[in-house]
């Protein structure tokens, strides 16, 4: 509560309602002791008499630093996995469904189809992935994929 006395034509800061700011404003006219209209000293607009909104000590809670702070943590994408890993766990997940009883020993003259199963005395039970011309073929065996000779043609 201002104590001042007001009168017309002295300048008090009010809130405009074309520039919606608190500016500064001509006292236009007053009603006893209140003021009711004024002008605007920026646009020249007479217009009631706004009060600015009390002044408060704006504090709004700052929100949380971290708060947006991205978990970066996460891993980058598995790097680049080992080839060989990854034939690995191919044969170990396929090795149940081998028919053992229908794999054929190798012999580099033995032609193999594409999934035909390799019996290899190094290697192990394996399965033929792809036939390489004019005589080799990947064979996916436990310690992954071998290259073998075979009389494929
Ligand atoms: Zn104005």
């Amino acid at each position: 509560m201002t104590t001042r006395k007001q009168s017309a034509g002295d300048i008090i800061e009010a809130r405009c309602t074309k520039c919606r700011e608190v500016l500064n404003h001509r006292i236009v006219a007053m009603v006893e002791e209140k003021v009711v209209r004024v002008e605007c000293n920026t646009c020249k607009g007479v217009h009631n008499y706004y009060p600015p909104p009390p002044v408060k000590e704006a504090k709004i809670p700052r929100k949380p630093a971290g708060s947006k702070t991205r978990a970066t943590s996460a891993s980058p994408r598995a790097a680049k996995r080992d080839p060989l890993e990854v034939e690995r766990e191919e044969w170990a997940s396929i090795s149940p469904t081998f028919d053992h009883e229908k794999a054929v020993p190798y012999d580099m003259n033995t032609r193999f189809p594409v999934r035909r199963l390799v019996l290899h005395t190094l290697f192990g039970i394996g399965i033929v992935r792809a036939v390489i011309v004019p005589n080799k073929m990947q064979v996916l065996f436990k310690d992954g994929i071998k290259l073998l000779r075979c009389s494929c043609m």
